[in-house]
């Protein structure tokens, strides 16, 4: 009876989710919003670079170590976030990922590149690196997205070993989240959440991936944005790359990553699309933005960067010019007091 009722309330209110970790934040809302000139993160282009979501400074190392050694782009975004997907104190990417309400650990990745080919795997058990398999899918299939048992099976058929990836931690959490099965905003900031990262290698040639377990006890099957191309990342090497963090529902209605490169592709910096695209949500009729997190990250052509949320704490990793540095993003709900 419980059970139906909580299920039944389950609509994708944003009240009724209850986010991985960081991404309903935070401050208190009712303070007056002030949407001053942004802060540009925007800086004169030396490559290679890497990006990523959160912070992430052993993922971003890993991933300009491959860049420093002449690897590509496409190598440095998987091996960056493999290194997250194997941190079991990461709980909200590959082992160690918070579960669904029904204690499964399904985890989300894609990863695209600088000819536009893209793989994805979406509600994928038992992988630790979801974005490997996702690699292959785009490699070594005629596909793009595998979804469930079938992108399990094809993982294990090429070499991936099958693990539980809900740790004792994990477990724990979610046996205290069942107590009370509230989708309540997590009022909650960590330092990373979703992984997405975007690099340009020594060749000027542009690569993204994105890998999450998805929100914190979501309905069962529930997909999020981080593997749908478009949504959670979007890579044009001509232009630059997006890879999104946040509510996936809000994300994909406004097909957030796309938007940002398209926006660039317009002449905005990646700081002015980031904030265009963040502003596509908050403007929207009653929306309820104040409840939930959305952050996008964005490199264009020049190695420009820009990163933008909607609430504080959000922050971007970068990797330039041999600085692994921690840069806090420009929100759009001020506190002023
Ligand atoms: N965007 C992810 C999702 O909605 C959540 C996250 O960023 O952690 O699945």
């Amino acid at each position: 009876m419980q059970r139906r009722k909580f299920i039944k309330s389950a609509a994708l209110t944003s009240a009724g989710l209850a986010v991985t970790n960081s991404l309903l934040s935070c401050e208190d809302t009712s303070k007056k919003e002030n949407n001053t000139t942004p802060i540009s993160t925007t800086q004169k282009a030396s490559l290679p670079l890497v990006i990523a979501t959160w912070y992430v400074e052993n993922a971003t190392a890993k991933a300009m170590e491959i860049l420093q050694s002449g690897g590509t782009a496409l190598d440095a975004v998987e091996q960056g976030c493999m290194v997250e997907e194997a941190d079991i104190k990461n709980s909200s990417v590959g082992k160690g990922g918070l579960p669904d309400r029904d204690g499964n650990v399904t985890l989300d990745a894609c990863i695209m590149d600088k000819d536009g080919n893209c793989g994805s795997v979406v509600f994928l058990k038992d992988i630790t690196h979801a974005v490997s398999v996702a690699r292959k899918v785009m490699e070594d299939t005629p596909h793009v997205m595998l979804a469930g048992e079938g992108a399990k099976q094809f993982a294990l058929s090429n070499g991936f070993e099958a693990e539980d990836l809900l740790t004792e931690s994990s477990k724990k959490a979610w046996e205290v989240w069942k107590v009370e099965s509230e989708y309540k905003p997590i009022i909650n900031i960590e330092n990373h959440d979703t992984i997405g990262m975007l690099a340009i290698d020594k060749n000027g040639d542009i690569s993204g991936a994105c890998t999450t377990s998805g929100l914190a006890y979501k309905m069962q099957g529930r997909v999020g944005d981080s593997p749908i191309i478009g949504s959670g990342l979007f890579i044009d090497n001509e232009i630059g790359g997006c890879v999104a963090t946040g509510l996936g529902e809000e994300v994909v209605k406004t097909v957030g990553s796309f938007l940002v490169v398209e926006l660039m592709r317009q002449g905005k910096s990646p700081q002015q699309a980031c904030e265009e695209a963040i502003s596509r949500i908050v403007s929207k009729p009653n929306s309820n933005y104040k409840d939930f997190q959305v952050g996008y990250i964005a490199v264009n052509k020049k190695g420009e960067t820009g990163s933008y949320s909607i609430h504080q704490w959000f922050s971007m990793t970068k990797f330039q010019d041999g600085k692994n540095e921690q840069i806090q993003s420009d929100y759009f709900l001020k506190n002023n007091s």
